[in-house]
């Protein structure tokens, strides 16, 4: 592996700054939070070797969570361990603490950011074993007429990536809030607007821009203390990425749905909220054969490859599932 400089700055002005000077000087440079996927990726050359990486976990001061009566402010370098265990967030917005904790090991949650869990590359297969496809700048996806059982089967094309964060969904549910920062000022993005399918743009997986970090999160207050639940379906018992996940937020009164926010997971190259599903549930009473009613709304219109329909299946029983228990009506 080549040597590389690690940098430090000490605000993300001066990241970004520094990303831009080592572009401008035709270097290749990369920001890390935790760098528990970049360095895995950089190590194993599945991107091209970087002259710089520009550490952003050296930047002091940024690891706190803020509540206040109109949100809650996640700085850039929260770990994912933190916001599993904060109580703060396990009280007003368990869907995101659980899907923090569902995250691979013990290990990657204290390790990893919050940010880079949501700008963490895809896990194809292919992608990772280094397979010179659409993504890679190829000529063609290998998951089409190959080994498709974990792809998506909505939003897919021409690549059929599923977006890995588990985080994301959760913060999709919540309609969070995210700040980015790049060489042209700040911008702020509603999560859902994130995130990009592989038709739109086949090199990322996200609007950020080139030398543009995501330096914060916000979550409104609108949606805190509401039910909430993150149920992951993976092929083993721990450590590794959904095979379909549903991120569940409801508004009870009684019996009676008042709103709900359903997002999937592992199904879709973008957190794939499912507003069907919610128009189901809005307004009534919830019993098995309306969340059975939301479970089918929430997968019409999935189009599985070859190898991956299971997943139909699997997801339409996970969000009747999910539905019932958060709701009670079990
Ligand atoms: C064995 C294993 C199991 C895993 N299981 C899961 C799982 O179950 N669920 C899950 O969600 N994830 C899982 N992951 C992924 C893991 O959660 C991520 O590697 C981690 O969260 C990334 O955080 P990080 O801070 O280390 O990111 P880094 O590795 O530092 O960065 C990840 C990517 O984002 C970019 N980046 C980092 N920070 C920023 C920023 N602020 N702004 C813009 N770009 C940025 C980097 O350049 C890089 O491309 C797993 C990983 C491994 C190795
Ligand atoms: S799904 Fe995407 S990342 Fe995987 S082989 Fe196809 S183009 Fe490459």
């Amino acid at each position: 592996m080549k040597a590389f400089e690690n940098l430090s700055p000490a605000t993300f002005d001066e990241a970004v700054e520094l990303l831009g000077t080592a572009r401008a000087n035709g270097e290749i440079a990369y920001p890390a939070g935790g760098g528990s996927d970049l360095l895995g990726m950089v190590k194993d050359e599945l991107v091209p070797a970087p002259d710089k990486i520009v550490d952003l976990k050296r930047i002091p001061r940024l690891d706190r969570i803020h509540f206040s009566e109109a949100s809650t402010e996640i700085d850039g370098l929260v770990t994912v361990d933190a916001i599993a265990s904060d109580e703060g967030v396990r009280s007003r917005y368990p869907v995101l603490a659980e899907a923090a904790a569902a995250v691979g090991t013990a290990q990657i949650r204290n390790t990893g950011t919050l940010t880079g869990n949501i700008c963490q590359r895809p896990w194809c297969w292919y992608f990772r074993q280094g397979f010179s496809c659409l993504k890679r700048g190829g000529d063609r996806c290998y998951s089409v007429t190959g080994e498709n059982q974990q792809h998506a089967i909505f939003g897919g094309g021409p690549s059929f990536i599923v977006h890995p964060s588990d985080t994301a969904n959760a913060l999709v549910a919540l309609e969070a809030q995210f700040y980015l920062q790049g060489p042209n000022g700040h911008r702020t993005v509603p999560a859902a607007e994130f995130f990009v399918l592989p038709s739109d743009s086949l090199e990322r997986e996200n609007v950020l821009d080139a030398d543009e970090l995501l330096i914060g999160i916000s979550l409104p207050s609108a949606n805190a203390d509401r039910p909430g639940a993150y149920r992951k379906v993976m092929d083993r018992e721990a450590w590794t990425h959904a095979v379909v996940s549903v991120a569940l937020t409801l508004d009870m009164d009684g019996a009676l749905c008042r709103d709900a926010r359903i997002v999937l997971g592992g199904v879709a190259p973008i957190p794939w909220r499912v507003p069907a599903a919610e128009d189901v549930l809005r307004g009534r009473q919830i019993t098995a054969e309306l969340a059975q009613q939301a479970a089918d709304a929430a997968l019409e219109g999935a189009q599985p490859l070859a190898k991956n329909g299971y997943k139909v299946t699997m997801a339409r029983a996970l969000v009747r599932r999910s539905v019932l228990e958060l709701s009670g009506a079990a």
